[in-house]
């Protein structure tokens, strides 16, 4: 069997769904199983809607939830012409409905938890599956909807909750295995799920990528497809640099790097379930469905190239923790891990000296808390409009001198901190956030102009 999974972009319209219902039927013998996000940028109007609601603003609200829908009532009634679509309308006004409901609820207690903001969230992809499945079912295929929170158990932490994979893996045999057994087409929602109690939760924004990776590996799936807008993983964003090539080939170890390290292209925890299983993840172009994309693979071949990609991941603050009367203290450095893990605030890039140890966190709203912690141990100063731009490939393992070629592109450019070696297969370095885009294009214009024709396109 096979996990197909469709991204907001390849959700957007009724077009869009329709391409994606020819690409699942071209897949039928192989047996798949769907996983879509919502409809694209639903998710973000969803969290408007929360916010404004959270603010006591039920009006801006319910403006918004009008706009989502009007553009869900459209798509289906394109989709399903108007016979199939009344039947259906009931079914998306109750949804909706009830949406409004939870506004409104919002707005007059004044403030939304994150629990609450992942029951408003996850109303997206349950649109989303709903509206494909109906589709499916309109052009003959066998469809059948599955509750994602029927099966992806987590924990409560909520908007970007852990799943139990025991749990959720028992699900996936008991109520997926058996539609795809039966010849069904099982269709899920991605990016939700619910804890042991039954409340909603999301695991991350992105985190459809995820789902899929988790029914993948649950299934033993033989290979877990990623349909989204662009070729496959390119060897930068191409939106900041147009001439970006198709990675044909890379290994987990670099596409998780450049996931984690700013490739929105994929999630950066999709690849540990695949890993495990070792279960092959293909990028594919919904729009260019004859594509062969990315594979993404155990062991990638051997590449002439230093580097396979280079991926940059903006909004990150630097904080710098100084602390003379510590000097040398035991268990100094812990303490200071301690105080980011309390105010749960992830760290990427890590130098220390003697007395000082500078760390990057991505941009939040817990910095100024976690900072006024710090500074209890230490002087404390930190700096946002920072953005880590990571170099990645397996040939770096091997090869002398790559720091030295790439700062000489760039002799101008000021690097605040440089890590190279915690995993043998990337180098990255810290800027100024608007010096990224002319970064990236100068390192990829001196290392992507002659190409190893077996890894890239
Ligand atoms: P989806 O809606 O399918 O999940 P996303 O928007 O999450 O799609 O991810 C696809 C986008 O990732 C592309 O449109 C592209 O702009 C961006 N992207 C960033 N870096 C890369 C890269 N190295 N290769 C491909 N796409 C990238
Ligand atoms: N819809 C969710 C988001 O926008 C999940 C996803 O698309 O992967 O974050
Ligand atoms: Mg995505």
């Amino acid at each position: 069997m096979l996990v197909m999974k469709f991204g907001g972009t390849s959700m957007e319209d009724a077009q869009a769904i329709d391409r994606v219902a020819s690409i699942v039927s071209s897949r039928l013998r192989q047996k798949p199983a769907v996983v879509v996000s919502a409809m694209a940028r639903v998710t973000d109007q969803l969290l408007a809607t929360a916010r404004a609601a959270g603010a006591g603003d039920a009006d801006e609200a319910l403006k918004i939830s009008r706009e989502l829908r009007e553009r869900h009532y459209h798509t289906a009634g394109e989709l399903l012409g108007t016979g199939r679509f009344t039947e259906f309308h009931n079914q998306l006004e109750s949804d909706f409905d009830a949406l409004d409901e939870l506004l409104r609820g919002i707005a007059a207690v004044g403030e939304v938890s994150p629990r609450t903001a992942d029951l408003v969230a996850a109303k997206g992809e349950l649109l989303s599956s709903k509206i494909a499945t109906a589709a499916f079912s309109a052009r003959g295929l066998q469809a059948t909807l599955v509750d994602a929170r029927d099966c992806i158990i987590t924990d409560d932490t909520y908007t970007r909750a852990i799943p139990f994979f025991e749990d959720t893996n028992e699900n996936l045999r008991s109520k997926v295995w058996p539609l795809v057994e039966d010849g069904r087409v099982p269709v899920l929602g991605g990016f939700i799920g619910s804890t042991r109690a039954g409340t909603t939760t999301t695991i991350g924004r992105g985190g459809s990528d995820f789902s899929a990776a988790i029914l993948g590996a649950g299934l033993d799936a033989e290979r877990i497809e990623i349909w989204t807008d662009v070729d496959g993983m390119m060897t930068t964003d191409p939106n900041l640099c147009p001439d970006a090539h198709r990675i044909k080939v890379l290994s987990f170890d670099e596409a998780a790097e450049l996931a984690y390290f700013g490739a929105k292209v994929l999630h950066p925890a999709t690849l540990l379930p695949a890993v495990q299983k070792n279960i092959p993840v293909y990028i594919l172009n919904s729009r260019n469905p004859s594509c062969e994309g990315t594979r993404v693979t155990a062991q990638a071949p051997r590449c002439r190239n230093l580097f396979k990609a280079i991926a940059a991941k903006k909004r990150i603050t630097i904080i710098d923790v100084a602390a003379t009367r510590m000097l040398m203290a035991h268990g100094y450095l812990k303490s200071i891990f301690e105080a980011f893990d309390r105010h749960r605030v992830p760290v990427d890039v890590v130098s220390t000296s003697e007395v000082s140890v500078s760390l990057t966190v991505d941009s939040n709203s817990a910095i100024p808390a976690l900072a006024a912690d710090l500074a209890k141990l230490a002087d404390v100063k930190y700096e946002g409009r920072k953005a880590i731009v990571c170099l990645i490939g397996e040939s770096l393992r091997e090869t002398a001198g790559v720091a030295a070629r790439v700062f000489s592109v760039i002799p101008d450019v000021s690097i605040r901190m440089i890590s190279q070696g915690a995993s043998e297969i990337n180098l990255t370095f810290v800027i100024d956030e608007d010096a990224v885009p002319d970064v990236i294009r100068r390192l990829h214009a001196a290392f992507f102009s002659d190409l190893d024709r077996e890894v890239f396109d």
